[in-house]
């Protein structure tokens, strides 16, 4: 896709800091880390997001997840590592060519856990399950 900044970094039309590649999936330093190491991973044929990305491209990137999660908390000493999607502005997409966040975790890093954590009512929980789960 031409004005795909992710595009452009597989062409080799932006710079960008390389980590891994294979046939299919590159990932790269983001140029904003959250903590540093923190690495994006993203198939080299441009999809949107999660949903038009097909599955076995999507099997290959959580095996590269694996892989750099691996060497980042042993390279950089994380104390933990949030490997986490972002799907639709909703929930803070901003490039819209789908991509893995890897992010090494400290625990002296103080971002905390999710916030805003509710209940569910009586019998949400099971509706909710089942809701899901009928439209797989
Ligand atoms: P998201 O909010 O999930 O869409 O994340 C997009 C990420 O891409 C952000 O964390 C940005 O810091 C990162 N990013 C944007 N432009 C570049 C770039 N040229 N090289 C590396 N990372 C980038
Ligand atoms: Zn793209």
């Amino acid at each position: 896709m031409d004005d795909c900044i992710f595009c452009k970094i597989v062409k080799g039309e932006i710079p960008s800091e390389k980590v891994y590649e294979d046939e299919h999936t590159l990932a790269f330093l983001d140029i904003k880390p959250v903590n540093i190491g923190h690495t994006l991973i993203i198939p080299k044929e441009h999809f949107k997001n999660i949903y038009e990305t097909p599955e076995e491209i999507a099997c290959k990137l959580i095996r590269a997840a694996k892989k750099i999660s691996m060497a980042v908390k042993k390279e950089l000493k994380a104390d933990g590592i949030n490997v986490t999607m972002n799907n639709d502005s909703a929930a803070g997409q901003v490039i819209f060519h789908t991509h893995v966040h890897v992010i090494p975790r400290l625990s002296s890093d103080g971002f905390g856990p999710w916030h805003g954590r509710r209940d569910y009512a009586d019998g949400e929980a099971k509706e909710v399950a089942k809701k899901i789960s009928q439209a797989l």
